[in-house]
């Protein structure tokens, strides 16, 4: 069996982080969360006063890029890779909605995009990865041997969001959760630079009516069937 490279791209909250977890488990595989480190970036502006309502200083975050530094550490006992900015562990901290409303339009600058894609090839370098994100098969790794695109309904989404703040104990609201998931579904597919899109090789799978324990067997073939080079 070969070592292949996993790409898994997709709208927000479409379980790509937890199919992808699984397969890496599985597979003893590497697990890279490519949107947590752009929830770090946006962290960073956040708490260097550079975001305020409505607009963010983007000339001041790409004079600072030089001084953001990231790295995931795999916690064993929780037998998951968290992220640290600047050696702080933010695992929790990116996952606010607050984050989440400003993460996008950070996203979309092309100096943060590129100092996060050549991490991320240096991550995957040798193979064995699983990464999850909006970019992956389409900038990061064209060349991944298997490319999943993941879509499900914005209601389902935003539904599966909520209860996963809800459940973290953050006050929030449906509404908010599905307007900031179509919010970002807008930002992450119209932005100029590495738009969402599907790539023209990947296998589209759309889960708004699909387990977890399918869902996973399914990509789980389709991993095996690269790896053994029967496909
Ligand atoms: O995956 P997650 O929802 O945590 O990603 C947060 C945001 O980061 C996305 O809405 C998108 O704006 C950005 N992102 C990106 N490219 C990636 C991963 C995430 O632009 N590869």
């Amino acid at each position: 069996m070969r070592n292949i490279t996993i790409a898994i791209d997709g709208y927000s909250s479409t379980g790509k982080s937890t199919v992808a977890k699984q397969l890496a488990d599985w597979l003893g595989y590497v697990y890279v969360d490519s949107g947590a480190m752009y929830r770090a970036v946006t962290l960073f502006a956040m708490q260097n006063g550079l975001i305020s309502e409505n607009h963010f200083d983007k000339e001041t975050l790409i004079e600072m890029l030089g001084e953001i530094s990231l790295h995931f550490t795999r916690d064993e006992e929780k037998g998951i890779a968290e992220i640290y900015l600047n050696d702080k562990n933010v695992e929790k901290e990116i996952r606010t909605l607050e984050v989440s409303e400003f993460v996008s339009p950070i996203a979309a600058v092309s100096e943060v995009r590129k100092k996060l894609v050549e991490q991320q090839q240096q991550m995957g370098k040798d193979k064995g990865v699983v990464m999850d994100g909006r970019d992956i098969g389409t900038v990061v790794f064209p060349y991944a041997e298997l490319k999943i695109f993941m879509n499900a309904s914005p209601d389902e989404r935003a539904k599966r969001r909520y209860l996963e703040l809800i459940d973290r104990g953050d006050k929030v609201s449906y509404d908010e959760v599905l307007a900031n998931v179509k919010e970002r579904d807008h930002i992450d597919t119209t932005r100029k630079d590495s738009p969402l899109k599907k790539a023209d090789d990947a296998i589209e799978i759309d889960n708004s009516e699909m387990n977890l324990d399918d869902q996973f067997h399914i990509i789980l073939q389709l991993a095996k069937d690269r790896m053994a080079g029967r496909v």
